[in-house]
């Protein structure tokens, strides 16, 4: 029977636990184990049973235990505590208020198409919702004053099984808003605070808006499930990347024009400020910069601005971060749909479609006239973009280059920000507890300080840790197999030999990942008969443990799972190598700390940056990995290994073969020798040592709080600087809009004329100082309007200019006819083929990069 209406009747908890709704109603509790502790104590069983969801627990645990632990002295000084502990937390001066308060913005609303904070809110598919999810957790910490915003999915995204045959099967299980750790956005009088996005040839879109308490950060979740909205409009948050283009077009609708439109109904209720920055994680919520056109276009109250003005105000502030290296990744709509969407009268009345659809036009080589580009209007609509780690920054410069073809690769304005991961969420409590009997401060700011400890703990109390984090794995990991078997259609008396696989003894390699082709999910079983020799070495045999969701329409991905778990079901390897199913946050936590080894074997260079094995760096695990993401940056030669790479070999079969041999001798010759040297008290001193120097050398880099500090230094507070001289009274940003205007308009007249130079012998030497004097005709423009640029650099083998550096030459006379002579000098600092050219460029303080309006003159 179903039933016609369903609804969650939330518990009503004696006045003396009160306390404990506060503690539930803030997701704090998801990183913070003194709180889990809290909850554990409510009681141990439904806690486990409930799978640690204290919205569910509450609501499990009957009337008669609640007024026991009302009752229980010793419980209400431990809720005590915790709460006092909570209310410190969110109320506190943090980093930000110490250290950024004056210059920082006043709030930074943070968009994402998922955010992946704990298990039991599951709105995320993976990396780039974790990553989310960390970035709000880590401002929370640091006290920087974001707003999440986001979309409620009513599915969150699919647990996977396995068939008999190790197909993958999907089911999206419903949630109920009503057992979430959530709560609706209510106006003064009670009704839900709703907003409305205008679709055509239909009734208005509505959303209501639900509130997450990320610690300090609010996270807003729009939801079209409502009355008053048809069922196709309901639908519209069904799924996470879910449904066809116009499905997904919708939601980005939502996101992006809804998002702002959620932000300002909860400044308004709240009094919250209104955010200054507007951060677009991955180009999913770009239409946020349209909305804020219009805005500042159709304004009630204010002035009105053009659009040139508004979209200046709108660009300054705003940040873009790309996220994929792999064209195929890039987010594209038919233009036709977009224009269908956006004419006369749709969601951004005053904002004009041909304006929009030039923003997402791909207007440069191989360029598709017919598609409308995400990214490539995330680009247009925020000065500041960057990609997420230094090898992706350099490969989206190369991948972008097209929308600034004047300029070299190394000049088009993408920085990068290395991803982090949120310790507190992905260290396990013993490893925290190590450094902590050394007096090491969790809290502290200072980093280095807290991981230097590694070097106070013995290598005996590391090793025993480590070996009780690897027995919880392999406790979770039979669960996980037999559950798994069971759905597989096994009888139980067929499973006796889950009882003893995996062994807490034998070295662990994780590997864990969407199986997208390019992560190579199999290429660890390239050479069957030779893993089959290394899993089942006599003395220094090794165990892989693999999880990974294919995409649901990605049939390739799912073969390629199918081929992993029937290599693991062959009765001769299973106790050493499994796959288990449904890889998510709860089996994430466990799994990291659980494992000795960390491989990631991407096929370089289309892993944008990757954080699964910063994950298994803070718990003491080795990376074994590609020289690709954020492990080209700081694999330093002793604090893992480094899988060469094939890199100029085009027969990928080929290139799959090298990298697998090389895979197969670094864990044969170099790792399980490592790991088993035991020394008279069975400790790997020298894996004790690179493990220590592993949690010295990446435990400070690999924390989203660094991440999320040089967001707010690099990114956030420069763009708050930048918009608060143009929008005091928008004269800046109508100035801005007017002078871009003007320079592109009398740029065609800019030329180099005429470049002398002395100084220079026919034998130059370093140390001989170079002169020029460049003749420029700048037309109408005045020589404030740009910089005269000596370029120089080394000339390489094509006869181009590389690792060039600047000099900006001064105006020194000006002649009839707007012609100028501009001087400098460069001194030749080392030997070799020198070469140097001298452009012009527009300048203006307001500007990021010489590059950013994608003009410049040559001669
Ligand atoms: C960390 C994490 C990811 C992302 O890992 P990558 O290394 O970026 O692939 C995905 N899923 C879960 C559950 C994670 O914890």
């Amino acid at each position: 029977m179903r039933a016609i209406r369903r609804f969650t009747v939330r518990p009503v908890l004696p006045e003396a636990l009160s306390a404990l709704g506060d503690l539930a109603g803030n997701l704090r509790w998801s990183w913070h184990p003194e709180t889990q502790d809290v909850f554990e104590a409510v009681d141990p069983d439904l806690w486990e049973s409930t799978g640690r969801d204290p919205v569910k627990l509450l609501g499990a645990v009957g009337r008669a235990r609640l007024d026991e632990l009302a009752a229980d002295a010793t419980f209400l000084e431990m809720l005590r505590v915790a709460r006092a502990d909570l209310e410190a937390y969110l109320t506190g001066d943090r980093w930000f208020q110490r250290k950024e308060a004056g210059s920082g913005p006043r709030a930074i609303g943070y968009f994402s198409p998922e955010f992946g904070i704990t298990a039991v809110l599951p709105q995320y598919s993976g990396g780039l919702g974790i990553l989310a999810g960390d970035h709000l957790k880590a401002a929370s910490d640091l006290g920087v004053p974001i707003v999440g915003v986001g979309l409620l999915y009513r599915h969150g995204y699919f647990k996977q099984a396995l068939s008999r045959e190790g197909w993958q099967q999907e089911t999206y299980p419903v949630l109920d808003p009503d057992g979430l750790p959530i709560s609706l956005l209510r106006e003064e009088n009670g009704d839900r605070a709703l907003i409305t996005i205008a679709l055509p040839g239909g009734p208005d879109l509505l959303a209501r808006i639900f509130v997450a308490n990320v610690g300090r950060v609010p996270l807003l979740l729009l939801d079209t499930d409502v009355e008053g909205n048809p069922d196709h409009y309901r639908d519209v948050t069904d799924r996470l990347y879910g449904g066809n283009s116009e499905h997904r077009l919708r939601q980005e609708m939502l996101l992006g024009i809804g998002g702002v439109r959620a932000l300002r109904a909860y400044s308004r209720i709240t009094g919250h400020p209104a955010p200054e920055v507007f951060h677009t994680n991955e180009g999913h919520a770009g239409f946020l910069g349209l909305e804020r056109i219009r805005e500042l276009t159709v304004a009630e109250t204010g002035p009105r601005l053009d659009f040139d003005t508004a979209l200046e105000v709108s660009r300054a502030s705003t940040v873009f971060t790309t996220h994929t290296p792999v064209p195929a990744g890039i987010d594209r709509f038919p233009k036709t749909l977009v224009e269908q969407y956006f004419s006369d009268a749709g969601p951004l009345p005053g904002v004009p479609i041909e304006r929009i659809l030039t923003l997402g036009t791909e207007d440069y080589e191989g360029g598709d006239a017919a598609v409308f580009n995400m990214a490539v209007m995330g680009f247009r609509l925020a000065q500041r973009a960057n990609g997420v780690s230094q090898l992706h920054g350099h490969v989206s410069r190369g991948m972008f280059n097209g929308l600034w073809p004047a300029f070299d690769e190394a000049e088009v304005p993408i920085s990068s920000i290395t991803n982090g991961v949120h310790a507190p969420t992905w260290v396990a409590r013993e490893m925290f507890d190590l450094a902590a009997a050394e007096g090491a401060d969790r809290d502290s700011d200072d980093a280095d300080a807290f991981w230097a400890a590694a070097d106070k703990v013995s290598g005996a109390a590391i090793w025993s840790t480590k070996r009780e984090l690897r027995q919880r794995l392999v406790v979770d990991a039979r669960k996980r197999l037999a559950k798994s078997w069971e759905k597989r259609g096994a009888a139980r008396a067929e499973l006796g030999w889950i009882d003893t696989a995996l062994d807490p003894g034998v070295l662990t390699i994780g590997f864990a990942r969407r199986a997208a082709s390019y992560k190579r999910l199999t290429l660890m079983m390239r050479d069957p008969a030779r893993l089959k020799r290394l899993l089942l070495h006599p003395d220094r045999p090794v165990q892989l443990v693999i999880a990974g969701k294919a995409h649901p329409a990605d049939d390739g991905g799912k073969k390629l799972i199918q081929d992993i778990v029937r290599l693991s079901d062959d009765p001769e390897i299973r106790h050493r190598i499994v796959f288990l199913p449904n890889y998510d946050i709860a089996m994430a936590q466990p799994l990291y700390p659980g494992c000795d080894v960390w491989l990631n074997n991407p096929l370089r260079p289309y892993e944008a940056c990757g954080t699964s094995g910063m994950k298994a760096a803070l718990n003491g695990g080795l990376n074994l990995s590609v020289l690709d993401g954020w492990w080209d940056e700081w694999y330093d030669g002793s604090n893992g290994w480094a899988i060469p790479t094939a890199d100029g070999v085009d027969d990928i079969d080929h290139r799959d073969d090298l990298e697998a041999t090389a895979l197969y001798d670094l864990i044969e010759h170099e790792v399980a020798p490592r790991f088993y040297d035991l020394d008279a008290d069975g400790v790997p001193t020298r894996w004790v040592e690179m493990l220590r120097h592993t949690l010295k050398s990446l435990g400070p880099k690999v924390l989203a709080t660094r991440m999320v500090r040089d967001y707010v230094r690099q990114l956030y507070s420069p763009a708050a600087g930048n918009a608060r001289l143009l929008n005091s009274d928008y004269a800046g940003a109508a100035e801005l809009a007017a002078w871009k205007k003007r320079v592109r308009a009398g740029w065609p007249a800019v030329r180099v004329e005429h470049v002398e130079s002395s100084g220079v012998t026919d034998a130059p030497e370093v140390g001989d100082v170079l002169s020029a004097r460049a003749f420029i005709g700048l037309g109408d423009l005045s020589p404030a309007d740009v910089d005269v640029q000596l370029v120089h650099g080394v000339i390489n083998s094509e006869d181009d200019l590389v690792d060039t550096r600047i000099e900006t030459l001064a105006v020194a006379e000006s002649y009839e006819g707007g012609r100028h002579r501009f001087d400098g000098s460069v001194v030749l600092d080392h030997s070799g083929a020198f070469g140097y050219t001298v452009r012009v460029v527009p300048h203006n303080d307001l500007l990021t990069s010489s590059a950013e309006l994608g003009i410049v003159a040559l001669p």
